[in-house]
């Protein structure tokens, strides 16, 4: 049963007078400072501006969540805020009868789902979804609620089992300084963003210590790490961190070791004089050992790494004879690389520098030398294939390290943080994946909120005008949908395996989904691009290069150099192949299926759907007040931008069409009838039962009459109640 009421904590009298009062006055509409509306449901009307007046009012005051129905917005302070994430403040959270009784906070969410996993009656698993533009605040309230688990859900009997659960929290909270050094990087937007999508299982065991849940392991998947920035990235903006970490904090042994002289420059490694916060090797390394990574294995990982820095400052010459290969500019980073990696230095030179193909009948193997640029593109091929290689073996190591046996856990919360909605002067396959990904994960909050919350309207019988709501499955379609795609497009292109143009795919985009009502129209535009209609926006994806990111082709050559590495990681990330089969380049048609980027992606991000829509499923809105990351400035647009881009209000006019607290009937009754008390009792309503009677279980409608009657009740009853408590 819904009631548009908050409920208030049981306590002494006064205080439970006080609880009531504000209740009652949120509910006659009393006027409650801008700053002090906890719920943007309450603002009146809700609209873009109002939403925003109230939000920009809280943060002047230093109030950065705000509950929005359903949703919780989170503004960043870009500002230390420790009191807000003390481990008192969590235990107070923790602690509290009704943790949504305090004042919003992502400590509420927190609690909220842990209860919910902790049912005695029904446990659900649990996930929150976090969701933002770049540099509003994801990781940063993904690693909060991970402490916060941390400090709740380690609440364990006996010494040795507090032993046990102090290490693996530790463990688990120490993946993300490992992950975060692998995994960010300082772009313009964010000096610490995530280039991969992550989602964290929280394992809780209840078998023990029933209804005393520990955490006992995490299982953490990834998606989509931007494995070009190993090789390419913009002039102001950097490598990943560890890159800087090493070459910043490498004692003057492995200096030696790594051949990283001191001021020795990196064409992989621009803006090296920024030093940030994020560039303290000191705890990667301790967090890799707590995670079991030991120091030899480290030095492994931090001496190819070195070696693909090296890697990045070969550079060709064109030998002005196409039957001639292209000259290495500077021998010395080509040996020092090799001597890195742990290769052989001539096989590394030859393939950057000679593509064999087989052809003919016979099978036949050429040896073409390649361009100035397809050596380059060689060469970054490389080491993306290792950077990717090796984040994805830490991720599993890093899975074995905190994972816990099947058989040690009944319920998990999961936390995703993913890339928001991305729209830039030039989008390409990236984006395309990203967006895709949010209209997905939009359709997943509109069904299971906004969808599902109608319907309960329907079926308890309460009065509702249908509240419209954009479904993006039309969108979906278009990206998705069989038989024809965008996807499905580009990826017969690869599998065609024929030379494309960028226009031609544009061509076939449009006209095969014109039908399309979320295709835009596309104005003349200089380069090849079409435009899709998102839920949060339109945004114009160029087609060229998109076919070949996303066949993302790994000459076979380069896997078989690899395999030819004695360094021991290198042995692990590319073991030999068991049959020794020939694997030049074919030069025909018939090549065999490739699975592509979006193949790939479309697949893991349905896995993650699958995994989501078992649980019950909590929202956090992360808001970015400026994108120069100042405190205490909030500026409009760039706000109102966001607000629009998420949908915000929709949610919150059906949160606040609706009925924004739901207690149960029982509750309500337990909670308020000794007010009648207060009042003399209206003759009873021979239709309708009393509120007593209520208790048990009825019709819906009848217990909706009931609590009506109550509500009219304590309604009467507010001028003695106003009378009786002193004002503050
Ligand atoms: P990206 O999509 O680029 O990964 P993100 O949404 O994960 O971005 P964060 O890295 O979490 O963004 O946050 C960006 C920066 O904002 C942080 O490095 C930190 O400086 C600051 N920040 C975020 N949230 C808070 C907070 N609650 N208190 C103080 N500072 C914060
Ligand atoms: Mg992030």
């Amino acid at each position: 049963m819904l009631q548009q009421v908050n409920g208030h904590s049981s306590g002494s009298d006064a205080q439970g007078r006080e609880s009531l009062r504000e209740d009652l006055q949120e509910f006659l509409g009393g006027e409650v400072p801008l700053h002090q509306l906890d719920d943007l449901t309450k603002v009146n009307p809700v609209t873009l501006e109002t939403v925003l007046r109230c939000l920009q009012a809280r943060y002047t005051a230093d109030t950065f969540y705000t509950n929005a129905g359903c949703t919780l917005v989170a503004l960043n302070p870009f500002k230390p805020v420790p009191q807000l994430y003390s481990p008192e403040l969590m235990r107070e959270y923790h602690a509290a009868p009704q943790p949504q009784k305090l004042k919003p906070h992502i400590f509420t969410v927190g609690e909220q789902t842990y209860r919910n996993v902790r049912s005695l009656i029904e446990p659900v698993n649990q996930s929150i979804v976090v969701s933002g533009e770049s540099g509003a605040g994801k990781t940063w309230t993904s690693r909060c609620l991970m402490k916060f688990y941390a400090v709740v859900a380690a609440s364990p009997t006996s010494w040795e089992s507090h032993k046990i659960a102090e290490r693996i929290e530790q463990r688990i909270l120490n993946s993300n300084p490992v992950m975060e050094a692998f995994g960010n990087a300082c772009t313009l937007r964010n000096n610490n963003s995530s280039r991969f999508g992550k989602f964290i299982q929280l394992q809780l065991n209840s078998l023990l210590v029933p209804r005393d849940h520990q955490m006992t392991g995490a299982a953490i998947q990834t998606y989509l790490l931007e494995k070009t920035r190993v090789a390419c990235q913009d002039s102001t903006e950097r490598n990943f961190h560890i890159f800087y970490q090493i070459c910043k904090g490498a004692s003057a042994d492995e200096r030696l070791q790594w051949h990283l002289p001191e001021g020795a420059a990196f064409s992989w490694l621009p803006n090296p004089e920024r030093t940030l916060e994020e560039d303290c090797f000191e705890v990667t390394r301790e967090a890799m050992l707590h995670l079991g990574i030991d120091a030899p294995t480290q030095n492994n990982i931090f001496q190819a790494l070195a070696g693909l820095l090296h890697l990045g400052n070969i550079r060709f010459a064109d030998s002005g004879d196409e039957a001639q290969p292209c000259r290495p500019m500077d021998d010395g980073a080509v040996r020092t690389s090799a001597l890195l990696l742990r290769l052989p230095e001539d096989p590394l030179l030859e393939t950057l520098r000679i593509r064999t193909i087989r052809a003919g009948r016979q099978q036949q193997v050429f040896r073409k030398p390649c361009s100035q640029a397809e050596c380059d593109t060689r060469r970054d091929c490389l080491a993306k294939l290792v950077y990717a290689r090796l984040f994805d073996w830490l991720v599993s190591v890093i899975n074995s390290s905190v994972c816990a046996d099947p058989a040690s856990w009944t319920t998990f919360i999961g936390l995703l943080d993913v890339y928001g909605f991305e729209s830039f002067p030039h989008n390409s396959l990236e984006q395309l994946c990203i967006n895709y990904a949010n209209e997905k994960l939009q359709q997943h909050f509109v069904a299971h909120y906004l969808r599902a919350q109608q319907e309960e309207y329907a079926v308890e019988g309460l009065e509702w005008s249908f509240v419209n709501y954009q479904d993006n499955q039309t969108c979906l379609d278009l990206i998705e949908g069989s038989p024809i795609s965008i996807c499905s497009l580009i990826n017969e292109e690869c599998r065609l395996n024929r030379p494309s143009s960028a226009a031609q795919l544009q061509t076939r985009i449009e006209s095969a989904l014109a039908g399309s009502p979320c295709l835009g129209h596309n104005k003349l535009s200089p380069e090849p691009s079409f435009v899709v209609l998102h839920y949060a926006g339109s945004v114009r994806y160029h087609t060229v290069g998109l076919v070949e990111k996303n066949k993302d082709p790994i000459p076979p050559e380069l896997t078989r150099l690899l395999q030819q590495s004695q360094d021991t990681l290198l042995k692990v990330l590319f073991p030999a192949d068991p049959e020794e089969k020939s694997q030049e380049e074919p030069s025909g048609q018939s090549r065999a299926p490739v699975l592509t980027v979006v193949s790939k992606f479309k697949a893991s991000l349905e896995q993650l759907l699958q995994v989501l829509q078992a649980t019950t499923p909590h929202y956090i809105r992360c808001i970015k007040p400026n994108s120069q990351g100042r405190a205490q400035a909030l500026h409009r647009e760039e706000v109102l931008n966001q607000l629009e881009a998420c949908g915000l209000v929709e949610t919150i006019h059906i949160s606040a069409a609706g009925f924004p607290i739901r207690v149960s009937h029982r509750t309500f009754v337990e909670r308020y009838a000794s007010l009648r008390r207060l009042h003399p009792r209206a003759p009873p309503d021979p239709h309708s039962p009393s509120p007593d009677e209520g208790h048990s279980e009825g019709s819906p409608h009848a217990e909706q009459a009931t609590l009506r009657a109550l509500l009219q009740d304590i309604l009467h009853t507010l001028p003695a109640l106003e009378a009786a408590t002193p004002a503050a």
